[in-house]
């Protein structure tokens, strides 16, 4: 018999009481049910909606070391469970164990830094000559909605949390569907760390239950949700009916441009860290690449013999460099993506299906001879699929790059500093990379996309800790 995950509910694990669940499967085999978890109703939102209110009054009046003991003490447990979880996400998920391990390794340098700098968090002060003094006070929102995606389960929603707690906010969070196993451990997390009844709450469902019910509770004042565009719109539309914050992390088409003089090593190294780490299941991994037409055909050979030598498994085993993608969903999406390259007349390099029949398996499929009308070029796959384009000149490349819906990351190889300040100047994308991959990040730095790739405030960085503040001007005079 397997688990049944609860809710946690002002510091109570709960059952549904309508009592249905839904399955969480393991995408490396297929039909293997890892547990179930609850598929809760819109009231029990409202319940954890209840006990984040009640318990704001008197998280907001915690002192800032206290919550960063509290934070401190998550972050503690959070490493010495590392290996727990990473077997939950890789189990679940469908990442292999070293990727899952990094991702928690991500979440604890993050949620450290967003712990020290609360301690320096403040605003702005300026001397005028007709009050003595006027600074920005900072206060906590109240009780904030919390949405991830299944991708990176433990990074994003720390990344959101944490950094919501340390500011004096209360929590409901929904996790994914697919990964309610890896949600619910670090539920269990909070409530060991000490954290009053009630500052955090863990409500499993459907995005179109418990996430519609969040979104449409006007207790609710912030809603921090990653996720694809199309359901991010949604939340926005719903969440302007209230005037509620939002910050939404969204989907992405991620490019990178490879010129005549680059490092070809480096950036083929590049191009499958960033196109087939996760089974390119990363909203910041590469999925166009654009070739500048001398080196195509060298870089697409050394990319071929990469992508031949790719283990496909069992993510559990360390001999596998890729697992399978996160599920059925995912595993149509794809396929029916490749189908439609190779009807719009894409030339299939290598990849396609994996012969595992097993679990959710994709090999590393690289099409080239890609152009802008084609549906591979301009839409999100979400998986270890790369388009590739050729160009002659560097404006070109940046057309292509721009051309566009989305604009989250971006990433460059060249010798040539000119080459590369302008496309720092020209790239429409929230993040972007000089001879380093489009997924990698540092937490002092904003984390956020431009165009349809999101929308408010980003996260990491200040601005992760502002998002979840309410600004207030003092104005003070001496007498
Ligand atoms: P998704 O939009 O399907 O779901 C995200 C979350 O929203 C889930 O928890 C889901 O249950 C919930 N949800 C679904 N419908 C909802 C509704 N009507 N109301 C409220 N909540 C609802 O996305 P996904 O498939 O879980 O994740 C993949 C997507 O996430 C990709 O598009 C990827 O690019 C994006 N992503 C973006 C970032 C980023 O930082 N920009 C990071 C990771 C993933």
């Amino acid at each position: 018999m397997q688990d049944i995950l609860k809710n946690y509910i002002d510091g109570q694990w709960l059952l549904s009481p309508g009592g249905k669940t839904f399955a969480n499967e393991n995408p490396a085999r297929k039909g293997e049910i890892l547990n179930y978890a609850q598929a809760s109703e819109p009231e029990e939102i409202t319940l954890a909606v209840d006990a984040a209110s009640a318990a704001f009054l008197n998280w907001k009046t915690f002192p800032v070391e206290e919550r960063q003991r509290l934070v401190g003490e998550f972050l503690r447990l959070l490493a010495q469970a590392k290996d727990e979880l990473a077997v939950a996400v890789s189990k679940e998920n469908g990442k292999t164990l070293t990727e899952a391990r990094a991702e928690v390794d991500s979440a604890l340098l993050e949620g450290g830094y967003h712990q020290r700098q609360i301690s320096a968090f403040a605003g702005n002060a300026v001397r005028n000559d007709k009050c003595s003094l006027a600074w920005e006070d900072y206060h906590p929102l109240g009780v904030v909605g919390i949405i991830s995606p299944w991708n990176y389960p433990v990074n994003v929603m720390c990344r959101k949390t944490l950094p919501a707690l340390l500011t004096g906010n209360t929590i409901v969070f929904k996790p994914a569907s697919f990964t309610p196993w890896s949600a619910v451990m670090m539920a269990r997390l909070f409530e060991k760390a000490g954290f009053p009844a009630g500052v955090f709450n863990c409500v499993t469902g459907m995005g179109s239950s418990v996430g519609n019910a969040l979104i449409a509770d006007s207790r609710i004042k912030a809603i921090s949700f990653t996720g694809s565009t199309a359901v991010g719109k949604k939340i926005l539309s719903a969440a302007g009916a209230n005037l509620v914050r939002t910050q939404l992390e969204l989907g992405g088409k991620n490019a990178m441009i490879v010129m005549n003089d680059a490092d070809l090593d480096g950036a083929v190294d590049a191009t499958v860290k960033a196109g087939f780490g996760c089974a390119g299941q990363w909203c910041t991994s590469t999925s166009r690449v654009l070739l500048q037409r001398d080196i195509a055909g060298a870089y697409l050979e050394k990319l071929a013999e990469r992508c031949r030598a790719i283990r496909i498994g069992d993510p559990l085993d360390s001999a596998v460099d890729m697992g399978p993608v996160a599920g059925p969903g995912q595993f149509k999406t794809i396929t029916t993506a490749i189908e439609r390259a190779q009807r719009d007349g894409a030339q299939m390099l290598c990849g396609d299906a994996a012969a595992q029949s097993g679990g959710y398996f994709i090999k590393p499929t690289v099409f080239t001879g890609v152009t802008p009308d084609m549906a591979i070029f301009s839409e999100e796959i979400f998986g270890p699929v790369l388009a590739v384009c050729e160009f002659d000149t560097l404006p070109e490349a940046l057309d292509l790059t721009n051309n566009s819906v989305y604009g989250l990351s971006s990433a460059i190889f060249t010798r040539d500093l000119t080459n590369a300040q302008r496309y720092i100047d020209a790239i429409d994308t929230g993040m972007a990379h000089v001879n380093i991959h489009s997924g990698f990040k540092i937490p002092e730095m904003p984390f956020g996309g431009w165009k349809e790739s999101g929308f408010g405030l980003p996260e990491n960085s200040r601005s992760g800790l502002e998002f979840f503040v309410n600004r207030k001007a003092v104005y003070w005079k001496g007498i």
